[in-house]
């Protein structure tokens, strides 16, 4: 049979957009390998989801194109305000930080991923669990989708939200990419972003365990490329925690090492 539109991937953009499709009066059915909507959602914020900042803005976004423009055109259309007003829809209630971090009322990722789980019910979308896609082939009018063990499937409309390649065991592995490529569509290099940082840690291994907040300093042979400040904690292979996650897409785009982590915990004590 075919289907009017396709969304690939349960994720927080695949089930975003089921809903919003659904709710401007389309027929959707949302495509899943896993055998449950929402599994990466499930572990974010260490379990409890830490759903948007209201810091949000274009320039502390790092982008190799010129981000600027389109995200600030994106933010204004849908903010972070916006989907805290959009989640109350789905029965979601948030509360903010006094910096500005979006948690549930619930302070449960389990509880965000039931809330979407039953607005795509309420919205009448088809949702097919356990369906790997393999291939995506062209036809008249429209796509055949191929997937592992299950009958193919054909839609008018196909909107991919697979996700990227962190943490392949929650489902997205990366093997949607070369399926758009095939297709025609560019892919940019991937760089892993947002995780911890890999350093040598000979000397700091009675450190293990221990969390401290940081401002932390990334060189080039004395050239600063960033700075951060936030929680660190320290681990047998490197460094974990905010400080050093938002700088670590800095790391993975200088392949090869050589680099320099400048720790200052003396920050707040300094005259
Ligand atoms: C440990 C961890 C903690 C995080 N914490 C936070 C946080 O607190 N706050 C925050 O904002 N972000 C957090 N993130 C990032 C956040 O999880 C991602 O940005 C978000 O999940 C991306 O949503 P998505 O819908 O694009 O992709 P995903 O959530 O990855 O969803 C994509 C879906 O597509 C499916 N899929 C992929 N390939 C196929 C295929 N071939 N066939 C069928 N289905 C397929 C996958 O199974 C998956 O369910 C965290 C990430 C990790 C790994």
């Amino acid at each position: 049979m075919e289907k009017e539109i396709i969304i690939l991937g349960a994720g927080p953009a695949g089930m975003t957009a089921a809903l919003f499709a659904a709710q401007a009066g389309a027929r959707v059915t949302l495509v899943e390998r896993n055998a449950q909507v929402g599994r990466k959602l499930l572990v974010t914020g260490s379990g409890r989801a830490n759903l948007s900042n209201h810091g949000v803005a274009p320039e502390r976004y790092f982008s190799t194109s010129q981000a600027e423009p389109w995200l600030a055109a994106v933010f204004a259309q849908f903010g972070p305000t916006d989907l805290v007003q959009w989640l109350r829809t789905l029965g979601l209630l948030t509360y903010s930080t006094a910096d500005g971090w979006v948690y549930p009322l619930s302070n449960s990722a389990q509880s965000v991923v039931q809330a979407f789980a039953s607005a795509l019910e309420r919205a009448g979308v088809e949702v097919l669990l356990e369906h790997r896609l393999l291939s995506i082939r062209n036809i008249k009018d429209g796509f055949e989708l191929g997937f592992e063990g299950q009958s193919s499937l054909r839609c008018r409309k196909l909107l991919i939200a697979a996700g990227g390649k962190a943490y392949p065991t929650l489902g997205s592995q990366g093997d949607v990419f070369p399926l758009l490529q095939k297709l025609g569509h560019a892919l940019v290099p991937l760089v892993p972003a947002l995780g911890p940082v890999a350093c040598d840690m000979r000397a700091y291994q009675k450190l293990q365990g221990i969390r401290l907040d940081a401002q932390a300093t990334l060189l080039d042979h004395e050239q600063v490329l960033a700075q951060t400040r936030g929680n660190l904690i320290f681990t047998q292979w490197g460094l974990n925690g905010p400080a050093v996650m938002d700088l670590s897409h800095r790391v993975a785009r200088h392949a090869g090492g050589g680099l320099e982590l400048r720790l200052n915990f003396l920050l707040d004590h300094e005259t």
